[in-house]
Protein backbone atom coordinates (compact mmCIF):
# COMPACT_ATOMS: atom_id res chain seq x y z
CA UNK A 1 0.00 0.00 0.00
CA UNK A 2 2.88 1.97 0.60
CA UNK A 3 4.09 1.76 -2.83
CA UNK A 4 0.78 2.41 -4.11
CA UNK A 5 0.84 5.94 -2.37
CA UNK A 6 4.17 6.76 -3.70
CA UNK A 7 3.61 5.35 -7.15
CA UNK A 8 0.16 6.93 -7.86
CA UNK A 9 0.70 10.46 -5.42
CA UNK A 10 -2.32 12.30 -5.37
CA UNK A 11 -4.63 9.77 -7.44
CA UNK A 12 -5.02 7.41 -4.42
CA UNK A 13 -8.03 8.82 -3.62
CA UNK A 14 -9.63 7.31 0.15
CA UNK A 15 -11.51 5.39 -2.09
CA UNK A 16 -9.51 4.55 -4.17
CA UNK A 17 -7.14 3.30 -1.43
CA UNK A 18 -10.18 1.31 -0.13
CA UNK A 19 -10.59 -0.30 -3.66
CA UNK A 20 -6.96 -1.10 -3.60
CA UNK A 21 -6.95 -2.71 0.47
CA UNK A 22 -9.97 -4.94 -0.73
CA UNK A 23 -8.27 -6.24 -3.90
CA UNK A 24 -5.33 -7.16 -1.63
CA UNK A 25 -6.99 -8.71 0.95
CA UNK A 26 -9.20 -10.50 -1.89
CA UNK A 27 -5.57 -11.87 -3.51
CA UNK A 28 -3.99 -12.54 0.10
CA UNK A 29 -7.14 -14.48 0.84
CA UNK A 30 -7.46 -16.17 -2.25
CA UNK A 31 -3.54 -17.30 -1.96
CA UNK A 32 -3.25 -18.25 1.82
CA UNK A 33 -6.46 -20.84 1.87
CA UNK A 34 -4.83 -22.41 -1.31
CA UNK A 35 -2.09 -22.90 0.85
CA UNK A 36 -4.41 -24.03 3.67
CA UNK A 37 -5.78 -26.80 1.00
CA UNK A 38 -2.01 -28.01 0.05
CA UNK A 39 -1.21 -28.73 3.75
CA UNK A 40 -4.33 -30.33 4.29
CA UNK A 41 -3.93 -32.73 1.54
CA UNK A 42 -0.77 -33.63 2.02
CA UNK A 43 -1.52 -33.77 5.78
CA UNK A 44 1.06 -31.77 6.87
CA UNK A 45 -0.17 -28.73 9.71
CA UNK A 46 1.55 -25.37 9.50
CA UNK A 47 3.66 -25.55 12.67
CA UNK A 48 5.12 -28.97 11.01
CA UNK A 49 6.65 -27.66 7.85
CA UNK A 50 9.99 -26.40 8.63
CA UNK A 51 12.40 -28.64 10.82
CA UNK A 52 15.97 -27.88 11.35
CA UNK A 53 18.46 -31.15 9.71
CA UNK A 54 22.51 -31.59 10.58
CA UNK A 55 24.69 -31.32 8.02
CA UNK A 56 26.12 -34.89 7.98
CA UNK A 57 28.07 -34.57 4.70
CA UNK A 58 29.00 -31.98 1.78
CA UNK A 59 30.33 -34.24 -0.78
CA UNK A 60 31.65 -32.45 -4.13
CA UNK A 61 30.34 -33.87 -7.22
CA UNK A 62 31.96 -31.72 -9.63
CA UNK A 63 33.31 -28.13 -10.34
CA UNK A 64 30.40 -26.01 -9.24
CA UNK A 65 28.02 -28.78 -8.11
CA UNK A 66 27.82 -29.76 -4.28
CA UNK A 67 25.57 -32.47 -2.86
CA UNK A 68 24.49 -32.38 1.26
CA UNK A 69 23.24 -34.62 3.14
CA UNK A 70 21.28 -34.30 6.09
CA UNK A 71 19.95 -35.93 9.26
CA UNK A 72 17.00 -35.11 11.55
CA UNK A 73 18.16 -33.20 14.59
CA UNK A 74 15.43 -35.03 16.68
CA UNK A 75 12.84 -38.20 16.75
CA UNK A 76 10.18 -36.66 15.34
CA UNK A 77 9.40 -39.60 12.15
CA UNK A 78 10.55 -38.01 8.65
CA UNK A 79 7.65 -37.15 6.34
CA UNK A 80 8.25 -39.61 3.36
CA UNK A 81 9.13 -37.81 -0.25
CA UNK A 82 7.38 -39.17 -3.45
CA UNK A 83 10.08 -40.01 -6.52
CA UNK A 84 10.56 -36.37 -8.13
CA UNK A 85 9.96 -34.13 -4.99
CA UNK A 86 12.26 -31.10 -3.63
CA UNK A 87 12.29 -29.11 -0.06
CA UNK A 88 12.58 -25.91 -0.07
CA UNK A 89 15.65 -24.86 1.87
CA UNK A 90 15.38 -21.51 4.54
CA UNK A 91 18.14 -19.30 5.28
CA UNK A 92 19.16 -15.93 7.04
CA UNK A 93 21.19 -13.68 4.32
CA UNK A 94 24.09 -11.99 4.55
CA UNK A 95 21.66 -8.68 4.64
CA UNK A 96 19.52 -10.43 7.21
CA UNK A 97 16.49 -11.45 4.66
CA UNK A 98 15.08 -14.86 5.35
CA UNK A 99 15.02 -16.24 1.76
CA UNK A 100 13.34 -20.13 0.75
CA UNK A 101 14.87 -22.22 -2.31
CA UNK A 102 13.58 -25.13 -4.14
CA UNK A 103 16.25 -28.06 -4.34
CA UNK A 104 15.37 -31.53 -5.61
CA UNK A 105 15.84 -34.52 -3.53
CA UNK A 106 18.52 -37.01 -4.80
CA UNK A 107 18.22 -39.75 -2.76
CA UNK A 108 14.98 -42.03 -1.55
CA UNK A 109 14.07 -41.69 2.01
CA UNK A 110 16.04 -43.71 4.74
CA UNK A 111 13.89 -42.85 7.58
CA UNK A 112 16.45 -40.54 8.83
CA UNK A 113 18.26 -38.27 6.33
CA UNK A 114 17.62 -35.59 3.03
CA UNK A 115 19.93 -35.36 0.44
CA UNK A 116 20.05 -32.41 -2.01
CA UNK A 117 22.52 -31.09 -4.71
CA UNK A 118 23.37 -27.46 -5.08
CA UNK A 119 24.91 -25.86 -8.67
CA UNK A 120 26.32 -22.43 -7.95
CA UNK A 121 24.79 -19.98 -9.70
CA UNK A 122 27.44 -17.61 -11.17
CA UNK A 123 27.17 -14.21 -12.15
CA UNK A 124 26.96 -12.62 -15.33
CA UNK A 125 27.87 -9.02 -16.31
CA UNK A 126 26.51 -6.94 -14.04
CA UNK A 127 24.08 -9.75 -12.36
CA UNK A 128 25.23 -11.06 -9.21
CA UNK A 129 26.09 -14.39 -7.98
CA UNK A 130 23.31 -16.46 -6.79
CA UNK A 131 22.92 -15.66 -2.91
CA UNK A 132 21.84 -18.93 -1.47
CA UNK A 133 24.05 -21.13 -3.84
CA UNK A 134 26.72 -19.23 -3.24
CA UNK A 135 26.16 -19.47 0.97
CA UNK A 136 25.76 -22.94 0.83
CA UNK A 137 28.64 -23.71 -1.76
CA UNK A 138 30.97 -21.28 1.11
CA UNK A 139 29.50 -21.33 4.02
CA UNK A 140 27.74 -23.98 5.41
CA UNK A 141 30.42 -27.15 6.25
CA UNK A 142 29.24 -30.52 8.07
CA UNK A 143 27.90 -29.99 11.39
CA UNK A 144 26.04 -27.10 10.52
CA UNK A 145 22.03 -26.98 11.27
CA UNK A 146 19.91 -25.87 7.73
CA UNK A 147 15.84 -25.83 8.08
CA UNK A 148 14.32 -27.47 5.42
CA UNK A 149 10.84 -28.33 4.48
CA UNK A 150 8.65 -31.14 4.44
CA UNK A 151 8.78 -32.60 0.60
CA UNK A 152 6.16 -30.86 -1.90
CA UNK A 153 6.31 -31.20 -5.98
CA UNK A 154 3.65 -32.44 -7.99
CA UNK A 155 6.05 -33.62 -11.19
CA UNK A 156 6.88 -37.30 -9.50
CA UNK A 157 6.71 -40.74 -11.39
CA UNK A 158 4.01 -42.11 -12.67
CA UNK A 159 3.22 -45.31 -11.39
CA UNK A 160 1.60 -46.90 -14.38
CA UNK A 161 3.82 -49.39 -15.34
CA UNK A 162 5.05 -47.58 -18.61
CA UNK A 163 8.32 -47.24 -20.15
CA UNK A 164 9.83 -43.97 -18.79
CA UNK A 165 12.36 -41.54 -20.62
CA UNK A 166 14.70 -38.85 -18.45
CA UNK A 167 16.43 -36.27 -20.24
CA UNK A 168 18.57 -33.75 -18.28
CA UNK A 169 20.94 -31.41 -18.63
CA UNK A 170 23.50 -30.04 -15.93
CA UNK A 171 21.84 -29.93 -12.70
CA UNK A 172 18.54 -30.80 -14.57
CA UNK A 173 19.66 -34.84 -13.01
CA UNK A 174 18.72 -34.00 -9.97
CA UNK A 175 15.16 -34.96 -9.38
CA UNK A 176 16.06 -37.49 -11.74
CA UNK A 177 18.55 -39.22 -9.35
CA UNK A 178 15.80 -38.58 -6.91
CA UNK A 179 13.44 -41.00 -9.05
CA UNK A 180 16.18 -43.09 -10.13
CA UNK A 181 17.08 -43.75 -6.34
CA UNK A 182 13.04 -44.81 -5.36
CA UNK A 183 13.48 -47.16 -8.25
CA UNK A 184 16.20 -49.02 -7.44
CA UNK A 185 15.25 -49.04 -3.67
CA UNK A 186 12.06 -50.80 -4.61
CA UNK A 187 13.58 -53.54 -7.04
CA UNK A 188 11.86 -52.07 -10.18
CA UNK A 189 11.34 -53.54 -13.31
CA UNK A 190 10.26 -50.74 -15.16
CA UNK A 191 11.68 -49.59 -18.45
CA UNK A 192 13.88 -46.90 -18.01
CA UNK A 193 16.05 -44.91 -20.37
CA UNK A 194 18.12 -41.93 -19.34
CA UNK A 195 19.82 -39.15 -21.38
CA UNK A 196 21.79 -36.91 -19.90
CA UNK A 197 23.61 -33.70 -21.40
CA UNK A 198 26.75 -31.97 -19.98
CA UNK A 199 29.94 -30.03 -20.98
CA UNK A 200 32.00 -33.45 -20.73
CA UNK A 201 31.93 -36.41 -18.10
CA UNK A 202 33.69 -34.55 -15.27
CA UNK A 203 30.51 -32.07 -15.23
CA UNK A 204 27.98 -34.76 -15.16
CA UNK A 205 27.20 -34.60 -11.40
CA UNK A 206 25.32 -37.25 -9.32
CA UNK A 207 27.08 -39.13 -11.96
CA UNK A 208 28.50 -42.25 -10.34
CA UNK A 209 25.27 -42.75 -8.35
CA UNK A 210 22.69 -42.35 -11.32
CA UNK A 211 25.08 -45.09 -12.87
CA UNK A 212 25.26 -47.22 -10.14
CA UNK A 213 21.43 -47.29 -9.76
CA UNK A 214 21.03 -47.76 -13.40
CA UNK A 215 22.96 -50.85 -13.48
CA UNK A 216 21.46 -52.29 -10.59
CA UNK A 217 17.97 -52.00 -12.06
CA UNK A 218 17.30 -55.10 -14.19
CA UNK A 219 15.71 -52.62 -17.51
CA UNK A 220 17.96 -49.78 -17.70
CA UNK A 221 20.10 -48.18 -19.81
CA UNK A 222 22.08 -44.16 -19.52
CA UNK A 223 23.33 -42.61 -22.53
CA UNK A 224 25.20 -39.06 -22.63
CA UNK A 225 26.14 -36.20 -24.79
CA UNK A 226 28.99 -34.81 -24.26
CA UNK A 227 29.68 -31.21 -26.01
CA UNK A 228 33.84 -31.01 -25.13
CA UNK A 229 35.00 -34.33 -25.01
CA UNK A 230 33.09 -37.79 -25.58
CA UNK A 231 36.06 -39.22 -22.63
CA UNK A 232 34.25 -41.44 -20.73
CA UNK A 233 35.85 -44.10 -18.05
CA UNK A 234 31.87 -45.16 -16.94
CA UNK A 235 30.04 -48.05 -18.25
CA UNK A 236 27.00 -46.16 -19.95
CA UNK A 237 25.36 -47.88 -23.11
CA UNK A 238 27.05 -44.87 -25.46
CA UNK A 239 28.22 -41.85 -25.42
CA UNK A 240 28.11 -38.88 -28.37
CA UNK A 241 29.36 -35.59 -29.44
CA UNK A 242 27.58 -32.33 -29.09
CA UNK A 243 23.83 -31.58 -28.31
CA UNK A 244 21.42 -34.36 -26.92
CA UNK A 245 19.34 -35.76 -29.90
CA UNK A 246 17.05 -38.22 -27.93
CA UNK A 247 15.73 -40.14 -31.44
CA UNK A 248 19.65 -41.33 -31.70
CA UNK A 249 19.01 -43.96 -29.52
CA UNK A 250 16.03 -46.56 -29.33
CA UNK A 251 12.99 -45.20 -27.34
CA UNK A 252 10.77 -47.84 -26.17
CA UNK A 253 7.16 -47.33 -27.29
CA UNK A 254 4.44 -46.10 -25.33
CA UNK A 255 7.00 -44.48 -22.99
CA UNK A 256 6.12 -41.26 -20.78
CA UNK A 257 9.10 -38.74 -20.93
CA UNK A 258 10.53 -36.37 -17.81
CA UNK A 259 12.61 -33.57 -18.87
CA UNK A 260 15.13 -31.37 -16.69
CA UNK A 261 17.35 -29.18 -17.73
CA UNK A 262 17.84 -25.30 -19.13
CA UNK A 263 14.35 -24.02 -20.68
CA UNK A 264 16.21 -24.07 -24.62
CA UNK A 265 17.60 -27.65 -23.98
CA UNK A 266 13.64 -29.14 -23.16
CA UNK A 267 12.44 -26.78 -25.77
CA UNK A 268 14.72 -28.48 -28.37
CA UNK A 269 14.23 -31.81 -27.08
CA UNK A 270 10.35 -31.69 -26.80
CA UNK A 271 10.20 -30.51 -30.31
CA UNK A 272 12.38 -33.57 -31.41
CA UNK A 273 9.80 -35.76 -29.21
CA UNK A 274 7.19 -34.31 -30.86
CA UNK A 275 8.47 -34.68 -34.76
CA UNK A 276 8.49 -38.27 -33.46
CA UNK A 277 4.85 -38.20 -32.46
CA UNK A 278 5.21 -38.52 -29.10
CA UNK A 279 2.38 -36.73 -27.09
CA UNK A 280 2.22 -33.88 -25.56
CA UNK A 281 0.67 -34.74 -22.40
CA UNK A 282 3.56 -37.46 -22.32
CA UNK A 283 6.10 -35.02 -22.03
CA UNK A 284 6.32 -33.66 -17.91
CA UNK A 285 9.40 -31.53 -17.39
CA UNK A 286 10.32 -29.43 -14.15
CA UNK A 287 11.66 -26.10 -14.28
CA UNK A 288 14.60 -24.68 -11.83
CA UNK A 289 12.29 -21.19 -11.31
CA UNK A 290 9.14 -19.61 -12.22
CA UNK A 291 7.58 -21.89 -14.96
CA UNK A 292 6.86 -19.47 -17.78
CA UNK A 293 7.06 -22.01 -20.69
CA UNK A 294 3.69 -23.18 -20.64
CA UNK A 295 2.89 -19.42 -21.86
CA UNK A 296 5.51 -19.76 -24.91
CA UNK A 297 3.89 -23.06 -25.78
CA UNK A 298 0.01 -22.13 -26.51
C1 LIG B 1 11.18 -27.08 -8.19
C2 LIG B 1 12.62 -26.59 -8.18
C3 LIG B 1 13.65 -27.50 -7.94
C4 LIG B 1 14.98 -27.06 -7.94
N1 LIG B 1 15.97 -27.97 -7.73
C5 LIG B 1 17.28 -27.56 -7.74
C6 LIG B 1 18.34 -28.50 -7.50
O1 LIG B 1 18.13 -29.69 -7.26
N2 LIG B 1 19.62 -28.02 -7.53
C7 LIG B 1 19.91 -26.70 -7.79
O2 LIG B 1 21.10 -26.32 -7.80
N3 LIG B 1 18.91 -25.80 -8.01
C8 LIG B 1 17.63 -26.20 -7.97
N4 LIG B 1 16.62 -25.28 -8.16
C9 LIG B 1 16.98 -23.84 -8.29
C10 LIG B 1 17.18 -23.23 -6.88
O3 LIG B 1 15.95 -23.23 -6.18
C11 LIG B 1 17.68 -21.76 -6.90
O4 LIG B 1 16.86 -21.03 -7.78
C12 LIG B 1 19.14 -21.65 -7.34
O5 LIG B 1 19.98 -22.35 -6.41
C13 LIG B 1 19.57 -20.17 -7.41
O6 LIG B 1 19.36 -19.57 -6.15
P1 LIG B 1 20.38 -18.46 -5.62
O7 LIG B 1 19.84 -17.90 -4.36
O8 LIG B 1 21.78 -18.98 -5.62
O9 LIG B 1 20.29 -17.38 -6.79
P2 LIG B 1 19.51 -15.97 -6.74
O10 LIG B 1 20.20 -15.05 -5.81
O11 LIG B 1 18.08 -16.26 -6.53
O12 LIG B 1 19.77 -15.48 -8.21
C14 LIG B 1 19.16 -16.14 -9.31
C15 LIG B 1 19.58 -15.45 -10.60
O13 LIG B 1 19.09 -14.09 -10.60
C16 LIG B 1 20.16 -13.21 -10.89
N5 LIG B 1 19.97 -11.94 -10.13
C17 LIG B 1 19.85 -11.81 -8.79
N6 LIG B 1 19.70 -10.50 -8.46
C18 LIG B 1 19.74 -9.81 -9.63
C19 LIG B 1 19.66 -8.44 -9.96
N7 LIG B 1 19.49 -7.52 -9.02
N8 LIG B 1 19.75 -8.10 -11.27
C20 LIG B 1 19.90 -9.04 -12.23
N9 LIG B 1 19.99 -10.34 -11.97
C21 LIG B 1 19.91 -10.72 -10.70
C22 LIG B 1 21.44 -13.91 -10.45
O14 LIG B 1 22.59 -13.43 -11.18
C23 LIG B 1 21.11 -15.35 -10.80
O15 LIG B 1 21.40 -15.63 -12.15
C24 LIG B 1 15.29 -25.69 -8.17
C25 LIG B 1 14.23 -24.78 -8.36
C26 LIG B 1 12.93 -25.22 -8.38
C27 LIG B 1 11.83 -24.22 -8.60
Amino acid sequence: MWAIADVLGDAVTSEVAAAWDEVYWLMANALINQERGLYSARGVRPETVWRQWKVEKKIRETHDVVTFVVKRTDDRLVKTSLPGQYVTVRMTMPDGVLQPRQYSLTRADDGEHRQFSVKRVHGDGDDPDGEMSALLHDSVSVGDILTLSVPYGDVVLDDSGRPVVFATAGIGIAPVAGMLSHLAKAGSALDITVLHADLDEPSFPLRRQVVSDVLELRRAAVYAWYEKSTQSMEPLNGVFQGLMDPTAVDLPDNALYYLCGPLPFMQAVRSKLLERDVAPKDIQYEVFGPDLWQADLD
